[in-house]
């Protein structure tokens, strides 16, 4: 266990934190309470870094280590069989890793005083720790609407789920799906369906999808699926589904159209009950309070992954971003730091990419000019079009960038992209804003360029640009 002096941060909230290169004890047993990104993560580096820690791992279900990003691709039939999903087997950690991983288990209580969790697995019994984190990630919002239980009304956020959808369209065939919610999942699985040959139905009570990417990328992906058949019904706010045993009509506003499969896909609330109940504190996301370190309010307790708030990269605000690299990366800083060397987690810019059939779409950093302003900034933006290749190169196709800056100071505060290629370029933009570079700094940015990759001036270069004149 790290010896502890008393910190008090901006918040005014007092909490422990390490001391570097004054190691008291060893940390003797390091409890991870959930066996998935963020926890297996943090397991893998502890055990690594500390070969002598005694790491024990609880997981309630029989899955870890799973990517539940691939399962919209699973369902769709890329991914053949629902166990390439699986990035580590639990034996491998047992065996290989020496990690003491417990599926089937789990933990209903922590008595931080005692430093002691309650585990129900075959058997009900207490595990102590010196380390406690909790990786419990999010759970799928269930809305209350009528016939959410009737079969073929589904979510998809675990493997269980994944493979139960696989089951149903496979045994009954369905012909019609009303996919419910057009953030990423809502436009993932409208994908996944549509290849498999239903005719898709998308309900989106806002005015656009993937709202979080802003109202250029979201106009484009909903012209795009509409190309692709989707049939989207926006500004359409559902309330529930009928049939007998089987759902076969989904209601929304004053009406109701046919549904043989029903996926929702309304957002995610992080797991924190568990932690709640025992004093951990939660931000004002609803997630879990974490400091730089991913320590919660209690001594010895830490928490990552969807289940936990991180620091926004723009803002410095508590933001809750339940995303792959963020759980990953927060779990590794965490199993090191409980290890021997104290790691700051890092800062998220909100950097994600969705495919939507031959489109990709990808944000980072603010990207909504109202947050921005909350932020105390003021936003002013670009949106251009450009090749993604050289003009003369065959296939070259158009990139959209958005580009947002601090009218005051330069400074870039988000950027989004959408095209048929070369979205992943939003990592520039992600990396510029983690640099904290104004717009000139990115304008003057030696990109690579050939023409089967790029025209000369890279278009986030030609964004940086626009913007540039703009902020003159
Ligand atoms: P989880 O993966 O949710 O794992 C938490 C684990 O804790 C679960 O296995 C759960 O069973 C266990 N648990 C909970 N409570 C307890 C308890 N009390 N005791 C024991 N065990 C417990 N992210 C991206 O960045 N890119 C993507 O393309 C992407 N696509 C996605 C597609 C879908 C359909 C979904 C659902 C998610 C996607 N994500 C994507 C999000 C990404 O999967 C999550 O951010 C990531 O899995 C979070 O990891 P985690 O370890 O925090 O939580």
């Amino acid at each position: 266990m790290f010896t502890q002096r008393r910190h008090q941060y901006c918040t005014g909230r007092e909490i422990l934190f390490p001391v570097v290169g004054q190691l008291a004890d060893m940390s003797d047993t390091f409890v991870v309470v959930g066996g998935d990104a963020a926890g297996m993560s943090a397991a893998s580096k502890a055990k690594r870094a500390d070969p002598e820690l005694d790491v024990v791992v609880f997981e309630k279900g029989e899955w870890v280590s799973y990517a539940a990003c691939g399962m919209p691709y699973y369902v769709k039939g890329d991914v053949e069989d629902i166990d390439d999903l699986v990035a580590v087997e639990p034996e491998t950690f047992r065996e290989e890793r020496d990690i003491d991983l417990r599926t089937g288990h789990e933990v209903v209580d922590i008595d931080p005083d005692e430093r002691v969790v309650t585990v129900v697995g075959e058997e009900r019994f207490e595990q102590p720790y010196d380390d406690l984190l909790v990786a419990t990630g999010a759970t799928a919002v269930v809305p209350p609407f009528d016939g959410m239980d009737l079969d073929g009304v589904f979510t998809l956020h675990d493997m269980d789920e994944a493979a139960a959808i696989e089951s149903y369209l496979d045994d009954e065939a369905p012909e019609t799906a009303a996919v419910v919610g057009g953030g990423y999942v809502g436009v993932e699985i409208a994908e996944a369906l549509a290849d498999r040959g239903l005719t898709v139905h998308l309900y989106e009570m806002l005015p656009s999808l993937l709202q979080p990417f802003g109202e250029t990328v979201g106009e484009t992906v909903a012209d795009h699926l509409r190309d692709q058949g989707v049939r989207l019904h926006l500004e359409t706010a559902v309330s529930g589904f009928a049939g007998g045993d089987t759902v076969e009509r989904v209601h929304f506003e004053d009406e109701d159209a046919p549904a043989d499969i029903a996926v929702v896909g309304v957002g995610v609330a992080p797991n924190v009950d568990l932690v709640a109940d025992a004093g951990v504190e939660l931000g004002p996301t609803g997630a879990i309070a974490t400091d730089e370190y991913g320590r919660t309010n209690l001594d010895g307790v830490f928490a990552a992954g969807d289940a936990a708030e991180a620091r926004h990269a723009v803002t410095g605000e508590p933001t809750h971003v339940p995303l792959a690299l963020t759980a990953n990366r927060a779990g590794r800083a965490i199993g090191q730091t409980v290890a021997d060397e104290p790691t700051e987690v890092g800062p998220t810019a909100g950097t994600a990419i969705v495919k939507a059939f031959d489109l990709g779409a990808a944000r980072t950093g603010l990207i909504d000019e109202e947050r921005a302003r909350e932020a105390g900034f003021d936003p002013v933006s670009v949106t251009i079009s450009a090749p993604a290749r050289a003009h003369y190169y065959p296939d070259a196709t158009e990139l959209t960038v958005t580009l947002l800056a601090d009218v005051e100071t330069g400074r870039l505060l988000g950027g989004s992209l959408v095209g048929r290629e070369g979205v992943k370029r939003i990592d520039t933009v992600a990396m510029a804003l983690h640099a904290e570079q104004t717009v000139s700094e990115l304008q003057n940015a030696d990109l690579a360029y050939a023409p089967p990759f790029s025209p000369v001036w890279d278009p986030v270069l030609t964004a940086a640009k626009v913007l540039s004149g703009k902020l003159d």
